[in-house]
């Protein structure tokens, strides 16, 4: 996985963040400090990313629409 750093303070300690519901690998992770876990529920403009030295949390993908999923009806 590529290194990714904080925008905010440049530390390294950044940890992606899951949504959805974590299998016993995630949850390990997440207890192992590799990964956070947002829970179940996203929105389109959810962090995608938690810095641990600053608190710091961001995306780096454009927002999705909460629309665009259902599709026209
Ligand atoms: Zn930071």
């Amino acid at each position: 996985m590529e290194a990714t750093s904080c925008p905010q303070c440049g530390s390294k300690a950044v940890v992606p963040i899951v949504y959805g519901l974590p299998g016993e690998e995630l949850i390990a992770g997440s207890v192992a400090g590799e990964v956070e876990l947002g829970g179940c529920c996203v929105g389109p403009h959810d962090p995608e990313f938690h810095c641990r030295a600053c608190g710091n949390k961001w995306r780096v993908s454009a927002p999705w629409h909460p629309n665009r999923a259902s599709g026209p009806l």
